[in-house]
């Protein structure tokens, strides 16, 4: 069998490893290089933590997601992840980090509450002013995204059963017959044909469109002070929920960079345009920072990337099948990069076993804890739905 996978990020290459670790021809076309540093996956690092406010679905994945990236980390020789410990703050009327210790003790992996004076004393580089409650969890860390994406992308070069083809853009696809075209005109035919377009989804297949949005987000590499360097080389990745939106912030680790990140979706920009970020994108962020770091003011901005989110309105991954033998792979809303390895591991299985679409899709949408449950009563949906906690990255 034979797969087509248009979009060399995490999403896509993870699909060609599953794919061609089950013995199946793949075909990966990039429009970039490989990596692209465009793509969402192309970036220090990403985030990969248990707490997941309400969402018990995504958060009986990460365990599931660290045996993925550990049979990775077996087949690439080498461990792209630095373990940090979470750590959850919440003020401000956000009950987040509370919601997601409840969803954690339901199903065994509890959160410990540390008092404001506990945590001032272990982490003493946070201002701790605004935080009502704190959560500490010992999992969770840093992915080393983009060297784990060049990675990949080498070890799947050594495959003979995978051709990838950066500097290759797809003009269309026809996921009814398993077709797509380059904008050179060139056209390949395989079996089934995945497409992992990431913001670029919607131009390939009009459909989703309006379903998954790009949208253009801002973060911001700082220099810290020599002398807080030591202690923020140690951890932790935080998940603040003390302001009008929630911010990550990524520790320094193995020498990367500390990025400061939030979780509030611009819904609009092109992936295509420029790159460079205005003041007006940077200062709220800026702003934000203010009083969460102690001696902020001797911080330098070292500097600033804009990169795209693709979100879908309740932040839930779309991997559906799309038409006889097309499917669409855009696990995103800010969050996807954690499961990109399990991700492409479990399409490669439904695709491989012929496994029930619909049991794959619901359980990429977080509502089912395994593809091979039976698909629900009517009605489950929509009332997850009502009770869906905006998490961040
Ligand atoms: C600022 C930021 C912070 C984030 N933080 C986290 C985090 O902490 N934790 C976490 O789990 N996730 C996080 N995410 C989300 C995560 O990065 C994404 O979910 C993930 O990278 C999406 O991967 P992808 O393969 O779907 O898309 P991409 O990485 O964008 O890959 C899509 C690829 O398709 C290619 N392509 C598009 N159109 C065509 C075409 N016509 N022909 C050929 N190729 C094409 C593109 O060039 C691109 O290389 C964050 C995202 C951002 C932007």
């Amino acid at each position: 069998m034979k797969t087509i996978i248009v979009g060399g990020g995490i999403m896509g290459l993870a699909a060609a490893w599953g794919l061609s670790r089950e013995g199946h021809a793949v075909e990966l076309l990039e429009q970039g290089a490989l990596p692209n540093p465009l793509a969402s996956s192309v970036d220090e690092h990403r985030l990969i933590r248990h707490p997941y406010g309400d969402r018990q679905g995504y958060a009986r994945m990460i365990d599931p997601a660290f045996e993925a990236w550990d049979m990775l980390w077996r087949d690439l020789g080498q461990t792209l992840y630095a373990p940090t410990g979470t750590l959850a703050l919440t003020g401000n009327g956000n009950d987040w980090a509370e919601r997601s210790a409840r969803t954690l003790a339901a199903i065994g992996r509890p959160m410990t509450e540390l008092t404001i004076d506990e945590l001032r004393q272990r982490f003493p580089q946070l201002d701790a002013r605004g935080v009502e409650r704190a959560f500490w969890m010992d999992s969770g860390g840093v992915l080393f995204a983009q060297d784990i994406v060049a990675a990949l992308s080498r070890h799947l070069q050594s495959r003979p059963d995978v051709a990838l083809h950066p500097h290759t853009a797809v003009r269309s696809v026809d996921l009814e017959h398993g077709r797509v075209v380059t904008a050179s005109g060139a056209s390949y035919e395989a079996d089934s044909v995945i497409v992992a377009a990431g913001a670029w989804v919607g131009r390939l297949v009009p459909e989703v469109e309006r379903t998954l949005v790009p949208s253009r987000q801002v973060v911001i590499y700082f220099r810290l002070p020599q002398e807080q360097r030591a202690a923020w080389a140690k951890g932790p990745m935080v998940i603040q929920k003390t302001g009008d939106v929630g911010l990550y912030f990524v520790p320094p680790m193995q020498g990367r960079g500390f990025k400061v990140g939030d979780h509030s979706f611009s819904r609009s920009g092109d992936p295509d345009a420029g790159r460079e970020a205005s003041e007006d994108e940077i200062r709220p962020l800026i702003e934000r920072c203010r009083g969460l770091f102690r001696g902020f003011d001797g911080w330098r901005t070292d500097r600033v990337k804009a990169c795209f989110y693709t979100v879908t309105e309740d932040e839930r991954f779309v991997v559906d099948k799309a038409g006889a033998k097309g499917w669409v792979m855009s696990a995103c809303s800010g969050h996807g990069f954690k499961f990109g390895a399990l991700m492409g591991l479990e399409l490669a299985r439904t695709i491989a076993a012929n496994r029930d679409p619909t049991a794959h899709a619901r359980w990429a949408a977080g509502l089912e804890s395994d593809i091979h449950a039976p698909l629900p009563r009517q009605g489950v949906e929509s009332k997850t739905k009502t009770s869906v906690g905006r998490g961040s990255g």
